[in-house]
């Protein structure tokens, strides 16, 4: 009865997250003196989990699976977990994830708790921390339905090398065309840079940069430090920058190592989505500005004249 976790890839490469489930599913596995089984979707060299501690992989190779479709991957990991007796299921909190995970649990009639942020506090009933109340506090929530789905907040549990011998089996679901009723109608564009899902840092501009012609200076931020870019609601709103971009309550959680907020005020329902960042930095004209509240650095200043000044000092490194 092992642990089954859900472990992503983009174009056939792991995402990190997928090494911090695997890593959170071995810590499952131990606590309850079992194993991690992954199921990997089209994904290049699965053996690689087993410095994760999987000691199996599923190995699912099928076109029809890229890109992502969430009712299809979800009835793949339903198969998998069914065929392997794993009663507790691990994934993500990428979108694809949150997407996902409600459906796999519908199917496995198993309790869901998303954004866990620690280590099982006890197996027997089942029991995790997890963000709760937008991020504003914790809960300490049992399971007690027979399955279980557990979604792991990015950034909280870390990767951890647990080096163990992995073998790699092909994996056919059963799918029919009732599981390809939904498509992707929009894909994050990614040009060479992260995504807000996987960057480490993401540097994100609000009202106080006052129009799209004035992002030159946050991208060439973001690019020195190889980071992803983001925004606040009212600048996708007006379409200062794509939907893609809008990070929050409503829009992407963001959880990276460094979130540098550029002219953005620090609304409820911006920090909702982006507090359980590590370290937050904020530039912000006004020293009222509530984000610099809930910010580990904070620089009083016009970003116009500090973003370029911290570009260059940074080129320097
Ligand atoms: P503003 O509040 O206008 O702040 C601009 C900031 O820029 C100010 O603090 C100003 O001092 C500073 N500034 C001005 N000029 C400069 C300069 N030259 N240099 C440096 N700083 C400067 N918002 C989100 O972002 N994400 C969400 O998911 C979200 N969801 C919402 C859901 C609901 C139901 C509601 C009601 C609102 C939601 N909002 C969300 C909107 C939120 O309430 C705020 O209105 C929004 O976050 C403000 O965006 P902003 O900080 O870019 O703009």
């Amino acid at each position: 009865m092992s642990v089954l976790v859900y472990t992503e890839s983009e174009n056939g490469k792991f995402k990190k997250t997928a090494f911090e489930v695997a890593s959170y599913a071995y810590e499952v596995a131990k606590q309850m003196g079992t194993t991690v089984t992954a199921v990997a979707i089209n994904s290049d060299n699965p053996e690689s989990l087993g410095t994760y501690g999987v000691a199996k992989v599923l190995h699912i190779s099928d076109d029809s699976l890229s890109p992502f479709n969430a009712k299809a991957y979800a009835h793949a990991i339903e198969q998998a977990a069914q065929q392997e007796g794993a009663h507790i299921v691990v994934v993500g909190s990428s979108a694809d994830s949150k997407f996902l995970a409600p459906i796999v649990a519908a199917k496995l009639s198993a309790g869901y708790a998303p954004n866990v942020v620690a280590a099982p506090e006890n197996t027997n009933p089942l029991t995790v921390k997890r963000m709760a109340f937008s991020n504003k506090g914790f809960a300490h929530t049992q399971l007690n339905t027979d399955h279980k789905v557990i979604g792991v907040s990015k950034n909280a549990f870390g990767t951890v090398e647990n080096k163990v011998d992995t073998a790699v089996e092909a994996f056919t679901p059963s799918l029919n065309d009732a599981d390809f009723t939904t498509k992707s109608v929009e894909v994050d564009k990614v040009v060479g840079k992260a995504t807000i899902a996987d960057a480490d840092i993401v540097v994100s501009g609000g009202r106080g940069l006052k129009g799209p012609e004035n992002w030159g200076m946050l991208e060439e931020l973001a690019d020195v430090l190889g980071a992803a870019t983001a925004c606040s609601k009212p600048v996708s709103d007006m379409g200062w920058r794509s939907h893609s971009e809008h990070v929050g309550q409503t829009g992407k959680p963001v959880a990276t190592n460094l979130y540098i907020a550029i002219g953005i005020s620090g609304a409820i329902q911006h920090l909702a989505g982006v507090s359980a960042s590590k370290t937050k930095v904020v530039i912000n004209t006004d020293p009222e500005a509530p984000f610099f509240k809930a910010a580990d650095y904070g620089i009083v200043g016009d970003a116009f004249e500090v973003v370029p000044q911290l570009t260059e000092k940074l080129k320097e490194f």
